[in-house]
């Protein structure tokens, strides 16, 4: 990382990102100094020769340049972390390893990342991870050059030095989005907007304006934008200033486009690419496995955009799409057996995503619950119509169970208990589908743990 060099850069937290921070900036001839709440980080950070200083002292902050910040440390709600209240009252400007990576690329000459490669950076409330890998799939299979990495794939600072023509595709929360100073990716796809994680921005209108710091002036070249909620159309107007050009591209699951612009939607199963009033290319999504559910349509149309405005075919995306293997905990097809299909989607820990893998099967053997997020489960209620029976895990079972009314909902408990129950009721044609629609860490460590302990159940079951 340039920029810094000769100076002092504080970096407040040494998990994965905080850790290659300090690394890049030590390359770039800057001084990191560095700090973790936690003494066993300190220790070994301390071990690996990085220069750890207390900045909770008083005074820490003087002759610093910048504070670059983990994502996993509030900046703001439910309250800034001492460290950065600190930096902001010395006038020392707060940052983050996003905006060290964009800015490497100004001085043109960072890491080996002689020729600048093309960003396109992906944001939104779900589906950000299936349309980055999605992305990074298509520009492989398509024989582009391309590598994956922010919070999917590797950390920002950690990727192999860019060739020429190479494609990053970066996908990012919306407190890496709230953070960065510095954001200039060649194309922004913004998936969708759903009320999560509220509690660390102001509300959906902080949340909000987190995410959309990726399309400020002098941001993208080229956005793709969800525009099925208000705040997608309303960023999608503002960029196009209501003209139809090519900058902008309007993605829709289920609302025809067909204005002046540069439009890709699905519907019925059917991806459609509409310019300028003309169909260009009609994709059919049913046959593509690895993206089942409405919610993948929308994750297809959004990647297929990304990858149509670095000019590839509407054939070859195609074509790359069909050999689409899915992530891990998304919509994950485990296992059949007797017809009876088995999918993990542990990644769904909110309602809104929950709702759509709901929306996307039919005769549910439904294993859900754990820990809950605010909003209650309302938004599942349409959806329980799929359902045939719900099989509630997570120490709050009894009250999962209960707030969905007119369901048969039965409280198992444990992974274990719901697997085995579910396999005992399902008659072949059912989908046993775990879709929590809630957080893990009332039983698991993480989401991921959550899913294999449901694979493992399954694979034990049958
Ligand atoms: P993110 O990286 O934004 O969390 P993922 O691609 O990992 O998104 O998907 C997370 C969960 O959200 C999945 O388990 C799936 O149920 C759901 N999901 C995926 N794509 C969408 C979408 N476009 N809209 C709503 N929910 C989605």
């Amino acid at each position: 990382v340039q920029g810094y060099a000769g100076q002092t850069v504080a970096v407040l937290g040494l998990g994965r990102s905080g850790r290659a921070s300090a690394l890049a900036l030590r390359e770039g001839g800057a001084t990191p100094v560095v700090w973790d709440d936690g003494q066993a980080a300190r220790d070994s950070a301390h071990d690996a020769g990085f220069d750890v200083v207390d900045l909770t002292k008083l005074g820490a902050f003087a002759g610093v340049a910048a504070l670059i910040v983990s994502p996993g440390i509030p900046h703001l709600y439910p309250a800034p972390h001492p460290v950065i209240a600190a930096a902001w009252d010395a006038g020392v400007p707060v940052d983050n390893d996003i905006s060290l990576f964009f800015r490497s690329f100004a001085t043109d000459d960072w890491d080996g990342f002689n020729t600048r490669p093309q960003v396109i950076a992906v944001t939104g409330s779900n589906g950000k991870s299936t349309t980055s890998a999605l992305i990074h799939h298509i520009l492989i299979e398509n024989g582009k050059p391309a590598q994956l990495a922010g919070n999917i794939g590797v950390g920002v600072l950690d990727i192999e030095p860019a060739h020429d023509g190479e494609v990053v595709v970066l996908e990012l929360s919306s407190y890496q989005t709230d953070l960065a100073r510095a954001l200039t990716p060649d194309v922004a796809v913004w998936t969708n907007l759903t009320p999560d994680h509220l509690d660390r921005h102001a509300g959906l209108g902080g949340y909000f304006a987190a995410k959309r710091r990726l399309f400020a002036e002098g941001g993208p070249d080229r956005a793709v934008i969800g525009v099925d909620e208000p705040e997608g159309l309303y960023l999608a107007n503002q960029l196009s200033e209501g003209r139809a050009d090519d900058r902008v591209l309007r993605v829709s699951s289920g609302q025809k486009l067909d204005g002046e612009g540069w439009n890709i939607f699905a519907r019925k199963g059917f991806l459609s690419e509409v310019r300028k009033g003309r169909q260009v290319a009609s994709i059919d999504l049913r046959e593509i496995r690895g993206l089942p559910g409405a919610h993948n349509h929308q994750n297809a149309c959004s990647a297929y955009a990304a990858c149509r405005t670095l000019g590839l075919s509407p054939k070859g995306i195609e074509r790359a799409m069909q050999s689409y293997p899915g992530l891990p905990h998304r919509s994950q097809h485990v296992a059949e057996r007797d017809g009876v299909s088995f999918v993990n989607d542990s990644k769904a820990t909110n309602v809104d995503s929950a709702a759509k893998a709901l929306q996307a099967f039919s005769n549910i053997r439904w294993i859900c619950g754990g820990l809950q997020k605010e909003g209650g489960l309302d938004g599942l209620l349409p959806y329980l119509g799929h359902v045939a029976r719900a099989y509630v895990i997570g120490r709050e079972a009894d009250s999962f169970a209960r707030q969905l009314s007119g369901a048969d909902a039965l409280v198992c408990g444990t992974m274990e208990a719901a697997v085995a129950a579910a396999v005992k009721d399902a008659q072949s044609g059912d989908v046993v589908l775990l879709a929590p629609a809630a957080a893990s860490f009332d039983q698991y460590d993480n989401f991921e743990l959550r899913g294999e302990d449901f694979m493992a159940c399954v694979r034990a079951a049958i």
